[in-house]
């Protein structure tokens, strides 16, 4: 396939690292109202947990995930890195999240407007930074919100706003997002700038922020901070396209992994932040039927035979009702 026809259509997941995957399920799911579409472990490291939350069926750019890291030291936030995670609500959402929020005991902050629309900021329980932000998009998005949960349709987040990249220098990473990866520049206010999507699908997800903090300390990996993000693309072939456009800037690009749900590649952009691309397919219901989804741990056919072993490694976990 030629390159030129290769989409990258927002973004597929945001990864974090949880110290306690029981408050973390009580908070994303009781809090935030989003599903568990899967509980699995690490493929790398398959004694933790890999926590997948997102909208009814996980459809990529609704979905965040944590590997759980018992007991792990908080990270600090500071570039490079994915410096805060924003979710889409109804503009007319925001008070009833702040008030949902301290209701829950989670302390939020009104931040004003950035590019015209409102921003709740707040913190989950191992720290890690987060924001709603009130926007009509989140209207006209194939997101299917998660309505078992106890957050009504109306007020419920409908996937990913976008992502703030927290750099040092800023120019390389423009360059990557708009040269290599074909988003476009969005404009910019204080020492943050925007970029959208150069294709779309009406899907989440769409927006890429990068906000310049040359005095702000390196951070560090650890529980409270996201260890990558992923941007989707549909199929293997158009991955495969990402991989033979990158290869020349990032030799270091991964190979192909299989990640069951989705298969990715994996770079490290100028800033030193961890970009992965992940297909679109085969999505959440390849193991599991929707109504199933988050109901038991899963674990890839080459893991099932050490079922036993790994369930006796991981924590007992208490699954949402
Ligand atoms: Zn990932």
């Amino acid at each position: 396939m030629d390159a030129t026809e290769c989409t990258l259509p927002g973004l597929h997941h945001v990864t974090a690292i949880t110290a306690d995957a029981q408050k973390n399920i009580n908070f994303y799911c009781d809090v935030l109202a989003l599903r568990l579409v899967k509980l699995t472990v690490n493929f790398d490291d398959p004694a933790s947990y890999h926590l997948y939350y997102g909208d009814e069926s996980g459809r990529p750019g609704t979905v965040l995930t944590f590997f759980a890291w018992p007991g792990a030291a908080r990270g600090r936030i500071g570039p490079p890195q994915v410096s805060a995670t924003a979710f889409s609500v109804p503009p007319d959402a925001m008070d009833y999240w702040a008030q949902r929020l301290a209701a829950q005991g989670v302390e939020s902050q009104l931040q004003g407007n950035r590019f015209g629309e409102p921003v709740l900021g707040f913190l989950d329980p191992d720290g890690m930074q987060l924001e709603l932000i009130g926007t009509n998009a989140s209207a006209n998005s194939a997101v299917r919100p998660w309505l078992a949960g106890s957050v009504p349709k109306s007020m419920a987040i409908g996937g990913i706003h976008s992502v703030t990249l927290s750099e040092r220098k800023t120019d390389a990473t423009s360059a990557l997002l708009t040269d290599v990866m074909k988003y476009q520049s969005a404009g910019s206010e204080d020492n943050r700038l925007r970029y959208q999507a150069g294709t779309h699908d009406h899907g989440p997800g769409t927006i890429v922020d990068i906000v310049h903090t040359p005095d702000i300390r390196h951070g560090t990996l650890g529980a409270g901070v996201v260890h990558h993000v992923a941007f989707r693309t549909p199929d293997d072939a158009q991955q495969a396209a990402w991989r033979d456009k990158i290869a020349p800037y990032f030799p270091h690009v991964s190979p192909v992994m299989d990640r069951c749900y989705f298969h990715s590649i994996y770079y490290r952009e100028p800033g030193g932040v961890l970009f992965e691309i992940a297909t679109e397919h085969p999505g959440f219901t390849a193991d599991q039927a929707v109504a199933e989804l988050g109901k038991k741990l899963m674990l890839p056919p080459w893991l099932e035979k050490q079922r036993k072993e790994i369930e006796r490694l991981v924590p007992p976990i208490k699954l949402p009702q």
